[in-house]
């Protein structure tokens, strides 16, 4: 069976390298008919936030993420919260002690500190507790067997390390990248249980990993280097049959490709990194600070779920454009790129013009109605349909419409520049007041009967339709460009038009 996993730490609210993460997983668990998880790895108390796991829950279910199991959910192999799962590693700690895969180790950060400057001045380039250095240290593989007893039972403060061997080729592979092989001497002994009795990230992830039956771990490339480590962990444990397959996603980049799109980015790039805006204080200064999010900038999901898809993935088609369900039926890792993914702030921008263009009047007039009940603008359903029929074309983001649209509910009282100076004299003038006493005779309020009779007048004053458009726009919505002239004069309506035109030439 196949179950995947979402499994961020509440450290902060999700990067939209996350949300791409768990959509990965998502689309794969669906498309091969497997089970979602989502859990929640808080065993770094220390960078804990609050809010962070709300937040996260909120983001995924605004994008469409459906979780079958794991946090906010339930399921059969809860707690999916690693903090309230603590009672649980311990025992797979002593087991990998009692294997001889793990040790005790009793250093003090003082000691520890010493180490490293000592390796430090004796030029060793990454200087770790490993293979080798451990010789040195005070732990249960150096220390005689009755003192490190007595250590034990007087309660002295220890954390559990994992042995790594000094010479073994470690390689597993993994879905994207191929075979990946690690000299074990390139990895060291990572602390598996912490003084406070807290599993690290690593022991705690396997652990759950196994117990959760997870068969897919799919994540960013920055746990790659980890991964040797967790081949370790699940070979010790005598896991390695049921070991889960790995596939580390691209890294995203900023959109100049200058290295990696961080949290920090969003501000100083001027789009949002986060799926939600996010309320949270800076950590330096302690002031309260608030990040953009996509829902709030005006994004839509369905715009968020096909831009993230093409962060790292291609279908090998031209189609760019993916519902969900689409994409659930395209999706393979085998498809997912090694290569890094830059981020283009301008491509969400025109899958958001694309799936807002592709809703129904009836579906975009509550964005417009929702700010002209903060106008204090009374509007019926029926027109503010027509109005984003007209300017759905025309805008990126929902909250457009108003900005665009104002005119339809406020006369013009500034009129173009440009338009005025070039286009408009007293010929200009008196064919648009002739144009407002015809307008009460139109046979037919529509677009093509104002249009035709728009037509008629200008010949009778012997002007050319196109002498005069310009103006008559600028006159009756003030702006030199819109959605369709006569279409919008038809939703204006004849006596306001008629009346726009009389107050523009007065
Ligand atoms: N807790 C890790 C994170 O925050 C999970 C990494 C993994 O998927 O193994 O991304």
């Amino acid at each position: 069976e196949v179950r995947v996993r979402f499994a961020p730490s509440p450290t902060g609210p999700l990067h939209i390298g996350g949300v791409r993460t768990a959509l990965y997983n998502y689309l794969l668990a669906r498309k091969l008919g497997g089970k979602m998880l989502l859990r929640i790895e808080d065993t770094d108390q220390n960078r804990f936030v609050p809010g962070a796991e709300a937040y996260i829950l909120e983001a995924l279910a605004w994008v469409g993420i459906v979780i079958d199991e794991g946090q906010g959910v339930g399921g059969p192999h809860g707690p999916y919260k690693q903090s309230e799962r603590k009672p649980m590693y311990k025992q797979y700690a002593d087991q990998l002690i009692a294997a001889g895969h793990a040790y005790y180790a009793f250093d003090t950060p003082e000691e520890l500190d010493a180490m490293r400057a000592r390796l430090q001045a004796a030029k060793v380039p990454n200087p770790q507790y490993n293979s080798i250095t451990r010789a040195q240290m005070r732990n249960s593989l150096t220390l005689p067997e009755d003192e490190v007893k007595a250590l034990l039972d007087g309660g002295a403060q220890y954390v559990i390390r994992l042995k790594v061997p000094r010479k073994e080729e470690i390689r597993f592979q993994d879905l994207i990248r191929g075979w990946v092989v690690v000299h074990s001497s390139a990895v060291d002994d990572k602390v598996l249980m912490k003084s406070d009795g807290m599993p690290t990230y690593h022991l705690a992830n396997i652990v759950d990993d196994h117990l959760m039956e997870i068969s897919h771990v799919i994540r960013g490339e920055e746990w790659l280097p980890s991964a040797p480590l967790h081949v370790l962990l699940y070979r010790y444990l005598g896991w390695e049959n049921t070991m889960p397959q790995f596939a580390h996603l691209p890294l995203l980049l900023k959109p100049d490709g200058t290295g990696k799109l961080s949290k920090r980015d969003g501000d100083r790039l001027g789009f949002p990194v986060f799926p939600l805006e996010w309320h949270g204080t800076d950590s330096e200064t302690g002031e309260a600070t608030v990040s953009k999010g996509y829902r709030e900038e005006g994004y839509l999901p369905e715009a968020m779920v096909n831009f993230l898809a093409f962060l790292g993935w291609n279908p090998g088609t031209q189609q760019e454009i993916f519902s969900m369900d689409e994409l659930i039926q395209a999706f393979s890792i085998e498809r997912v790129s090694k290569s890094p993914a830059k981020f283009d702030q301008n491509k969400v921008k025109w899958f958001n013009e694309h799936y807002l263009r592709a809703k129904s009047n009836a579906e975009l007039a509550p964005y417009l109605l929702t700010a002209l009940h903060e106008h204090a603008i009374v509007c019926s359903q029926e027109k503010a349909e027509q109005i984003v029929g007209v300017m759905k074309e025309r805008v990126s983001f929902p909250k457009d419409f108003w900005q665009e649209a104002k005119y339809f509910f406020q006369a013009p009282t500034e009129y173009d520049e440009t338009v005025v100076s070039k286009k408009w004299n007293a010929p200009v003038a008196a064919a648009l007041t002739a144009y407002a006493e015809a307008l009460p005779t139109a046979p037919e309020v529509s677009a093509e009967g104002l249009k035709t009779l728009f037509n008629d007048t200008m010949a009778a004053q012997g002007l050319k339709p196109g002498q005069v458009l310009q103006a008559l726009r600028v006159a009756v919505t003030g702006a030199a460009a819109g959605p369709d002239l006569f279409e919008t004069l038809v939703i204006l309506g004849v006596p306001e038009v008629a009346q726009r035109l009389r107050a523009a030439v007065a």
